[in-house]
């Protein structure tokens, strides 16, 4: 199918341009990595983007497999030394794409839709509980009753409680230091897949953040971030969620917004009208990142490894900060070859595109079983989801955290930690 109408505005092809076709890009490419193709790296989704723009007579629907086959992980974004804003040009090629070559299907909208509203997650979160509770998960992938792609994804599930972590606590959690110890009040972004499925992560942030001297308040009303919207090209959606969020966010007196979900920060703090000067958002590893007045007394004797998120590593550039907090709280720390290449995830692509994204997976698994730590660390859901299933399903019984579960692990090695916060010893 020819294209009818200009992917790009004159700003976006000017940025387009900025691609020299060097070609530095393209070994930090995972898919190029895989299978080697032109098409399939940055600099040849770049040309086939111009293509589309430009060429009346272009197959823009048999272009749009690659530009579709890309992850979105930024890592070229990072590589290139002429400063090519990649992931806004593949935004918006993507938005071009769903209006003028080819809309989501039904099943992939629905599924988005699904995932991302607290109602329809809600269900679905009580439906899993079930199933972790009767151990059916165990059967269906011992029984293989189900394919492949999706007794993956049932592997990677963490234990679900049914409820959402905002439904299930209070909105004000206050610090537990004395007064002149006290730092001041945050708020907490809860999500949507966060919220439901990582209560635990959660909790975990909200004990760290009190103990060090923080009031964390979790605002209502608010909802997903809208990523996977933006990265699926639903741009109305993405901006409605964004919209929501502000009404959410808007007028609350806090120091900053923390997220501890890497793909959510990035969606909301590059987000054109967010609003970072009343209420900046920030990472909780970048934020506790010299703000732990109170850091463990004890570390972990666990041999821990991090493997950084791509939407924390390029999207944000937050690359030491949580490091810095494992260095708090392990003993050893081995540092993750290739930590900065995408894990295969990328919200929905795993299921999208699961071969490649299988494929990409056994070269971060490998580094990790010749690594063999204890836990693996990351900051992510979606990381944290597709790195666990890819290590029960290669029967590594190594658990993936998320890097701030892992400090409240050495905080919790203090009976006097424990005991204010009711935990069990
Ligand atoms: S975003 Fe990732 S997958 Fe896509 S072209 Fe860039 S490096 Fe390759
Ligand atoms: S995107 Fe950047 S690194 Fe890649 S070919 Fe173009 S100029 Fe070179």
């Amino acid at each position: 199918m020819a294209a009818t109408h200009h992917l790009f505005t004159p700003d976006n092809y000017h940025r387009l341009q900025a691609c020299i076709h060097c070609g530095l890009c393209l070994a930090s490419c995972p898919t190029y990595t895989v299978n080697g193709k032109e098409a399939d790296s940055p600099r040849g989704r770049l040309a086939l983007m111009k293509y589309i723009d430009r060429e009346v007579e272009f197959d823009a629907k048999g272009a749009f497999r690659h530009i579709d086959l890309c992850l979105g992980c930024l890592a070229c974004q990072t590589a290139c030394p002429s400063g090519v804003q990649y992931g806004h040009l593949l935004e918006t090629s993507r938005s071009y794409q769903r209006q003028q070559i080819k809309p989501l299907s039904w099943i992939q909208h629905q599924l988005l839709n699904w995932l991302t509203s607290h109602r329809s997650l809600g269900f679905i979160t009580g439906l899993l509980a079930l199933v972790q509770r009767l151990a059916l998960d165990h059967l269906v992938r011992a029984l293989r009753l189900l394919p492949h792609t999706l007794r993956f994804q049932l592997a990677g599930m963490p234990d679900i409680t049914g409820k959402a972590f905002s439904q299930t606590h209070d909105a004000v959690f206050p610090a537990l230091t004395s007064a002149d110890e006290a730092q001041g009040t945050v708020a907490l972004f809860t999500g949507c897949v966060m919220d439901h499925w990582f209560g635990e992560v959660h909790a975990a942030t909200v004990r760290v953040l009190q103990w060090n001297g923080f009031n964390v308040f979790v605002p209502e009303g608010q909802t997903c971030c809208g990523a996977l919207h933006a990265h699926a090209g639903l741009e109305e959606e993405a901006e409605d969620c964004l919209a929501r969020n502000r009404t959410a966010f808007q007028g609350i007196e806090a120091q900053a917004l923390v997220v501890n979900a890497a793909g959510c920060g990035a969606q909301l703090r590059t987000t054109p009208g967010t609003d970072q000067d009343t209420l900046p958002i920030v990472d909780i590893s970048e934020w506790l990142t010299d703000k732990l007045p109170r850091p463990p007394k004890n570390k972990l004797s666990k041999r821990v490894t991090y493997d950084a998120p791509c939407h924390l590593y390029h999207a944000q550039g937050i690359r030491d900060e949580p490091w810095r907090l494992l260095e708090l709280a392990c003993e050893q720390l081995l540092p993750l070859p290739e930590t900065e290449v995408c894990c295969g995830s990328a919200g929905f692509y795993s299921l999208m595109h699961s071969d490649m994204s299988q494929h990409i997976l056994k070269r971060k698994i490998n580094h990790v079983q010749a690594l063999a730590p204890d836990i693996l660390a990351t900051g992510n859901p979606g990381c944290h989801l597709q790195l666990q299933a890819g290590l029960r399903e290669t029967s590594l019984n190594i658990p993936v955290h998320h890097t701030i579960e892992v400090l409240d692990m050495a905080y919790r090695l203090d009976g006097t930690y424990r005991h204010a916060f009711g935990l069990d010893d």
